[in-house]
């Protein structure tokens, strides 16, 4: 039977703030089409989505500003997949520990989130801007020699549900998946070659495909 789409499918990326335009390379590098989402119609027909890295701080407070944290709320609860990235990862997590201080130097403690990861996450949990840089990854599913760019990145302190872990910096998981959400602590837009993005793609694809067959069906 004939497919529904003939197109490649659209994946939304957020794009508030942060490396938003470098998920979008690195995705039609992949053959996918993709939509900046900043307003929430923007989220209607979308096939994907991708949560960036960036400042998640900055984020959840622009997610309130422009009306977008409830919508956004509301399409990761459809069964598309989703890529979330470093602050995107900690947009996600069960718990995350924010190591930020007040005015008066009091810890913040945590940090509101969706909460669709079972994790916790300590932001900034490899240190500051000088402890970032590029390291590489142990995995038995990525090219061999694959490495992630970490940038102030949010560390994985615990796991508490079914998590796929795919690659790990030292013991630590980096690189996770949790049914159709896969999280990563680095930045996979900026590795050349794309792997990571290339594995999302191939859950995107399949994704479309299930659902085009789906629709076919119904006809
Ligand atoms: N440290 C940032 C935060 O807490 C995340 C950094 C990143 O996305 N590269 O949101």
């Amino acid at each position: 039977m004939q497919a529904n789409k003939q197109a490649a499918p659209v994946v939304g990326v957020l794009a508030l703030q942060g490396d938003f335009a470098d998920h979008q390379a690195a995705l039609a590098a992949c053959g996918l089409r993709t939509r900046q989402i900043r307003t929430a119609s923007q989220l209607r027909g979308i096939d994907a989505l991708v949560l960036p890295g960036g400042e998640s701080t900055t984020m959840l407070k622009l997610l309130e500003v422009e009306g977008l944290w409830g919508p956004l709320g509301e399409a990761l609860q459809r069964p598309i997949p989703i890529l979330a990235t470093c602050a995107g990862l900690i947009l996600l997590a069960q718990h995350v520990e924010n190591p930020s201080h007040d005015r008066k130097g009091q810890a913040k403690g945590s940090q509101e989130s969706y909460g669709l990861l079972p994790l916790s996450v300590a932001r900034n949990g490899y240190g500051r801007q000088f402890h970032s840089g590029t390291f590489e990854l142990v995995s038995e599913t990525l090219p061999k020699g694959t490495t992630g760019t970490f940038i102030r990145a949010p560390r994985i302190t615990a796991v508490h549900g079914p998590c796929e872990v795919i690659a790990k910096r030292g013991n630590d998981p980096v690189l996770v998946r949790t049914g159709h959400v896969l999280a990563a602590c680095f930045h996979p837009e900026l590795t050349i070659g794309h792997p990571v993005t290339a594995m999302f793609a191939a859950m995107v694809t399949a994704s479309a495909r299930d659902s085009d067959d789906v629709a076919a069906e119904a006809q």
